[in-house]
């Protein structure tokens, strides 16, 4: 006998916590069902013999939307200020006030002294997009606010916001162009161009790299690791009665009559149903031919539109618990830093060369795939976090416990895995970063390291089920497949199956942390009218 419920949310990352925790202060009844045993997908945080590290996300960017939404789900929660450092050898700066960019600035040209013209063009266009970005995220989104409901508020603040961020996103549209492209017709030196975007996914819109810069003042870090927010919003549903079913993978969606089967062989029924996972998890159970004919050509073209799409592209990670003392990091950077150890860049070692390795697989012997890696981990851009830098609670008296990750593709991976030889590749890749940091930046890393586990691209993906095991939904390398942007947002949750709506990272394009909180709210404040 099926249960049933007037709303079923698959998925408790921080989307399908969001959206619950927003219909279910509304006084609807609200199951969510999740996979595993823990709640947070990408936003995840687990402590080792007294380490804590950030198993995802490893801080959150405000964007006028985190701070907002747990005021309204009134949840209160410490979010400590998460300080930016960049570095590129041994030039390390912070970027935690408006004026860093001028450090930054000082840096480039440091390390560039022949490209002073285009170290100035560059820094031209990101003070432009701060000030788009000051207009879009420096003040909070009225998304957590029922506008309707105050009039002076609605009156004073919410039509200018509007009006500002409809101006400000057909802007930032115009620079929708491939940041590749974009940079390769403002700047002639390659290797500068590398430092600049090589840490963004692979043609990445313009817009989004050139207004990253603005982003890392508004980063926190919230007590007790990111995991924190997952954690507070699981408590804040059960305690207002709402229930979050762990351990509950659904396997089977029949749309059509709305019913569903988790891995246990639990049957449900529902009115509505938002789907907060990943979208080609979702195509892959829909039978398009139980629609009627009017509905069923628009189902089919969107589920072969998703299930052709491949994710962004993911992340290799280190964990290293090490004993050494916080203030021997903090002397060096702040607690997240991103870090290029060789001015060089990449080039093309993770564009033609990579895929020249994926093409000639079969004949790669492993010492030249090897050689390439050894080139791969000394020229990128590291993204370093140090929670116990932002929170002194994360590590035990006088040790430190760090993180270390860089893009890396999932498709190696995979048939590194199916080959069988993962582990010694595992082994291989921490050796070279644990080397290339220690050569660089942490001269003492390597003699004082306690333990080090990693993760890789396939683990992503086995944890969350996320697609190519990508981190913030679909790839630039290839059409999105989805319509939503920016200025179309509320598009994005729709779904051509009636009573089936979709929120979270895989429902617009450039995704993240706050989008996936706004399409939430939208999902969750549709579905409410609906129902009331
Ligand atoms: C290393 C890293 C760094 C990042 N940095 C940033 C950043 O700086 N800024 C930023 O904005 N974003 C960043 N992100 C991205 C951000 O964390 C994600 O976009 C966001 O957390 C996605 O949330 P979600 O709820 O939509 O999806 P997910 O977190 O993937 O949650 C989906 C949930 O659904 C569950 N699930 C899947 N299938 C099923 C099923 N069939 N049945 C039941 N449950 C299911 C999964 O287990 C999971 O819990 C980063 C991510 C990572 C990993």
């Amino acid at each position: 006998m099926a249960e049933h419920h007037r709303i079923i949310i698959v998925g408790a990352g921080i989307t399908g916590l969001t959206a619950a925790t927003s219909l279910a202060m509304r006084d609807h009844e609200v199951l969510l069902l999740e996979k595993n045993t823990t709640c947070g997908g990408l936003v995840n945080s687990f402590t080792r013999d007294g380490f804590l590290f950030d198993g995802g996300i490893r801080a959150v960017e405000n964007a006028g939307m985190i701070k907002p939404m747990l005021e309204e789900l009134q949840i209160d929660l410490p979010l400590l200020p998460s300080k930016v450092s960049l570095g590129v050898e041994d030039k390390i700066i912070s970027a935690d006030t408006p004026e860093s960019l001028r450090d930054y600035e000082l840096l480039l040209k440091e390390l560039y002294p022949e490209s002073t013209k285009d170290v100035e063009r560059v820094i031209k266009v990101i003070r432009k997009f701060d000030i788009y970005m000051q207009v879009l995220f420096g003040s909070d989104s009225p998304f957590f606010k029922d506008a309707k409901r105050d009039i002076r508020y609605y009156l004073s603040t919410f039509i200018l916001w509007i009006i500002r961020f409809l101006a400000t996103g057909a802007a930032i549209m115009r620079m929708r162009m491939p940041m590749e492209q974009f940079l390769n017709g403002l700047l002639e030196n390659k290797a500068l161009i590398d430092i600049i975007s090589q840490h963004f996914f692979k043609k990445t819109p313009a817009f989004f790299a050139m207004s990253y810069f603005s982003l890392y003042p508004d980063y926190y870090y919230p007590q007790g690791g990111v995991g924190s927010i997952p954690n507070a919003l699981r408590a804040r549903l059960t305690e207002i009665g709402s229930e979050v079913r762990t351990g509950a993978e659904v396997v089977q969606l029949d749309a059509h009559r709305r019913s569903l089967t988790d891995s246990s062989g639990n049957q449900y029924t529902y009115d509505k149903l938002i789907w907060c996972a990943d979208l080609k998890h979702l195509y892959r159970m829909i039978a398009a031919e139980e629609f009627p004919e009017s509905e069923r050509a628009g189902i089919l073209k969107e589920q072969e539109r998703i299930l052709s799409s491949r994710g962004a592209e993911s992340v290799f990670t280190l964990f290293l618990a090490v004993d050494l003392p916080p203030s021997y990091f903090s002397k060096i950077s702040e607690g997240h830093f991103f870090y290029t150890p060789s001015r060089t860049g990449l080039g093309e070692l993770h564009r033609a060369d990579l895929a020249a390795i994926l093409d000639g697989w079969q004949q790669l012997s492993r010492d030249a795939f090897y050689s390439w890696l050894e080139s791969f981990c000394r020229l990128n851009t590291y993204e370093i976090s140090l929670p116990v830098l932002n929170d002194s609670s994360a590590a035990p008296e006088g040790q430190s416990g760090l993180i270390a990750s860089f893009l890396f593709d999932y498709e190696l991976t995979r048939r590194i895995d199916e080959e069988g030889w993962y582990d010694e590749f595992e082994k291989r890749i921490s050796e070279m970063m644990i080397d290339t940091l220690t050569a660089s930046v942490y001269g003492a890393l390597k003699e004082h390291i306690l333990f080090s586990f990693a993760a890789s691209p396939l683990s992503i993906e086995r944890n969350v089920y996320s697609s190519e095991g990508a981190i913030v939904g679909w790839s630039f390398e290839q059409e999105v497949p989805i319509d939503a942007g920016m200025l179309n947002m509320k598009k994005a949750i729709l779904t051509p199956m009636p009573d089936l709506y979709r929120a979270g990272q895989w429902t617009v394009s450039p995704a993240g942390l706050p989008t996936c909180i706004m399409t939430a709210r939208m999902a969750a404040d549709l579905v409410h009218t609906e129902l009331s």
